[in-house]
């Protein structure tokens, strides 16, 4: 009865919400004073010589090798690391680092997710230091309306070599059943401190390898912590040909279970990684052939979570612009508020602002992740995104078009003045 209860509450703060909606036609993620109207000509130069020299794919190919050799060897190149690609993609090295660009983007009404990116951790003692920091990333978003959510890898909190041999049921020694339990101690601190700030939590997906381990924590922690609202949110990547049905599976054992569903839908990071183990390994490919197929179980799953918006709250996390507009288009003819709670799109801080900020200025709901660490830490998220951004995967293209069209518009403005 009590539950009852409380789901009519949720579903009535759902309905009573101020309406805003807009004519969606007029939504353009080509208009580029919007998209980059919170920085500055010099911000715009920066960005450009910097997606330029990154288009340059051999140069990210040879510089990442040769920033990583630098960096482990102790060459003093972290300055030009930090003034560079880090300042682009990061927020800074620490919460308080971030504080200037948590405003700035609040400013736009765009909101910040901070992201405290260390990966592979090796330590009990890195485990714990990860988890405190994640927790004061929680204590900083309670005082804030503008950072709605908090987000972790769970390879950040464990042994990866342990993740992966529970993920594999492995038989495990009384030291590794201790060491997961400590695991799960520090997910659960996690969720709880969200729960008990009202913040929403999202799971980062990973490697296919240690991904049903991190569903079935995901799952627990929804079990226990979204019984009134959707607190926890776990990833599903599209480009796994069996998530669409994972999603509609675990959906239903929300229903069962009488608890809310959270997911943050991406097409998934790690795809050449997968593909090669898959084959060096000898089983099949967990990655859909195509990039048709990816992008149809993407749009499905939209469609799914939208169709079930009363249960579920949902993230779009993409840079794709087709996605993305078809995602707005489709809460205008289903008449949903742009700021429904239930739908937030997501892109990562230093891309794609053409679709943030635009997005924003429409009402809807928008966050950006906001990676923070030391620089030598944070190495592998800024190499991930040198590499996506070069010109092979059209990436850069995309935003050099977008920064170049840009400069053009400000000195034309200029001269028209
Ligand atoms: C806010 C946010 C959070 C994210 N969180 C995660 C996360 O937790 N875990 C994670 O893994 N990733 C995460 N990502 C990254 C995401 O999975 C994508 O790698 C990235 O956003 C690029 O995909 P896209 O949807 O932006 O669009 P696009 O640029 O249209 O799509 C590129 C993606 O499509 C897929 N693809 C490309 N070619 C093929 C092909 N030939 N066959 C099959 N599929 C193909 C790949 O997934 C590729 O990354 C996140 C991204 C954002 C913006």
């Amino acid at each position: 009865m009590q539950m009852l209860i409380k789901n009519l509450i949720f579903i009535w703060k759902i309905k009573s919400i101020k309406i805003v909606t807009m004519k969606t036609e007029a939504l353009s993620f080509e208009n580029t004073e919007i998209a980059f109207k919170s920085k500055s000509n010099a911000d715009l130069r920066r960005a450009y010589w910097l997606f330029k020299l990154i288009s340059a794919g051999p140069l990210v190919r040879v510089g990442g090798y040769f920033t990583k050799v630098a960096l482990k060897i102790g060459l003093p190149i972290q300055g030009i690391v930090k003034n560079t690609i880090f300042k682009h993609f990061c927020g800074g090295q620490s919460i308080a680092d971030c504080e200037a660009a948590i405003r700035h983007l609040a400013t736009y009404h765009v909101h910040t997710i901070l992201d405290y990116s260390i990966e592979r951790e090796n330590s009990e003692a890195g485990f714990n230091a990860t988890c405190e920091e994640i927790l004061r990333t929680v204590e900083r978003a309670q005082k804030d309306q503008h950072i709605p959510f908090s987000v972790f890898k769970v390879s950040g909190l464990g042994r990866f070599d342990l993740l992966q041999k529970v993920n594999a049921k492995e038989k495990l020694s009384a030291a590794e059943v201790r060491e997961f339990e400590n695991v799960k101690t520090r997910i659960d601190r996690i969720c709880k401190a969200s729960f008990e700030t009202g913040l929403q939590v999202l799971i980062d997906a990973e490697y296919s390898w240690i991904q049903d381990i991190i569903d079935e924590l995901a799952l627990e922690m929804m079990r226990k912590y979204n019984l009134q609202k959707p607190i926890v949110l776990n990833t599903y990547q599209l480009y796994r040909t069996d998530k669409l049905a994972s999603l509609k599976n675990d959906f239903s054992l929300a229903q069962t279970h009488g608890f809310y569903f959270g997911a943050k839908l991406v097409r998934g990071a790690y795809m050449e990684i997968e593909r090669e183990r898959a084959e060096e390994n000898g089983y099949a490919s967990p990655i859909h052939a195509t990039k048709d197929a990816t992008d149809q179980d993407y749009k499905e799953a939209i469609f799914f979570c939208l169709d079930h918006l009363d249960r579920i709250a949902f993230m779009a996390g993409t840079h794709n612009k087709e996605s993305s507009r078809m995602l707005a288009l489709e809460m205008d003819r289903r008449e949903i508020a742009h700021n429904h709670p239930g739908v937030y799109f997501a892109q990562l801080l230093g891309m794609s602002d053409n679709l943030s900020f635009n997005l924003s200025s429409h009402g809807y709901l928008v966050a950006k992740y906001m990676p923070y660490g030391p620089v030598k830490a944070v190495m592998p998220y800024l190499l991930r995104r040198a590499q996506e951004n070069t010109s092979v995967s059209g990436q850069t293209s995309r935003e050099l078009n977008l920064i170049i069209k840009e400069i053009k518009r400000r000195k034309q403005s200029k001269k028209s003045v």
